[in-house]
């Protein structure tokens, strides 16, 4: 695969960045390559320093397809003021909830949860959770409020006024069962989630074992790859159908009321979400990737959870000011 590496001393204009991503994506994608100038410590809090920047650009796979994306941290989120016509979609697990060994041993703090609540209200409810939690258990989790949701990377989705939208389940996934629940007993610390509509296969537990497991559930699920594919997270294998991602989720939501005709805006932590990510892109929308990652469609990042809350904290206030004008 061609390598290709740019440096810049200054932010780039959008016009350029577009242009480069083109010539990326017609030369076939490009890896990326670290450097010491851009780790996150390069900007904490702020702009980006835009000393010697060093970036290149790879093509991505995503459910929805192969799409470019910058291989670079992208600028930081900071930069971002809201506006009353935005709508915010927002990934859960190592976006806005720390991530834990488990899926169950998860919390949200009453704080969160208040926080949700009122920017959704300043939004005039355009606030949505994506996830790749199931609705019910996303539901346990922000108790008492129930947002608009987005589960099982879209397979699930509950709109602003209640309804639920579902995909079912392809047969293959039945059939898959029981050798994952095989793998999953390989190990006490390899655990299968059965989403009902998906499988998860996590190994946060034992994170030596993660080239075993990945290649053993790829090898499982490939005789059933025309129904079904595996997304790789962080630390879990999820396998679902191809009917659905987050960027479908989104754009679903953007369809309806109180979504439709607002400028989108998703902040997500992995891989399963560059589909959002490319999506709100599409849509001259903001994208926002939590920490750092070797590959991203994302335009802006936050480097964790804790400062994606403390940026979503002043919104409230800035929307305020805006209103109030
Ligand atoms: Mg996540």
């Amino acid at each position: 695969m061609t390598h290709l590496l740019a440096t810049r001393h200054s932010r780039a204009p959008a016009s350029s960045t577009q242009q480069r991503n083109r010539q990326a994506a017609n030369a076939g994608g490009f890896r990326h390559q670290r450097t010491q100038e851009n780790s996150a410590a390069c900007w904490p809090g702020g702009l980006p320093c835009g000393k010697h920047l060093r970036y290149s650009y790879a093509s991505m796979s995503t459910s929805s397809g192969t799409t470019s994306s910058r291989n670079m941290l992208p600028d930081s989120a900071h930069a971002l003021r809201p506006a009353p016509d935005w709508a915010l979609f927002l990934d859960v697990d190592g976006t806005i909830l720390h991530l834990r060994d488990t899926p169950d041993s998860v919390s949200a703090s009453k704080a969160l949860l208040d926080l949700l609540e009122t920017i959704s209200s300043r939004l005039d409810g355009a606030v949505a959770l994506v996830s790749g939690r199931r609705i019910d258990n996303l539901d346990a989790l922000f108790s008492p409020h129930r947002l608009p949701t987005a589960g099982l990377h879209g397979l699930e989705r509950r709109d602003a006024n209640g309804t639920v939208h579902t995909i079912p389940a392809p047969e293959a996934l039945d059939e898959l069962r029981p050798p994952l629940l095989k793998l999953a007993g390989s190990s006490t610390k390899v655990i299968l989630e059965d989403k009902g509509h998906a499988l998860a296969v996590h190994y946060r537990l034992a994170p030596h074992m993660a080239g075993e497991i990945k290649d053993r559930v790829e090898e499982l699920v490939r005789p059933y790859s025309a129904d079904l594919h595996v997304m790789h997270g962080k630390m879990v294998c999820e396998i679902k159908p191809w009917r659905a991602d987050k960027g479908s989720a989104i754009r679903d939501f953007m369809t309806e009321v109180p979504f439709k005709g607002r400028i989108p805006v998703f902040v997500g932590d992995d891989t399963t979400d560059e589909d959002g990510f490319a999506y709100v892109n599409e849509l001259g929308g903001h994208s926002v990737r939590v920490g750092v990652s070797e590959s991203t469609a994302a335009r802006h990042s936050l480097p964790g959870v804790d400062e994606v809350i403390s940026w979503l904290a002043d919104w409230p206030a800035l929307l305020d000011r805006i209103r109030t004008r």
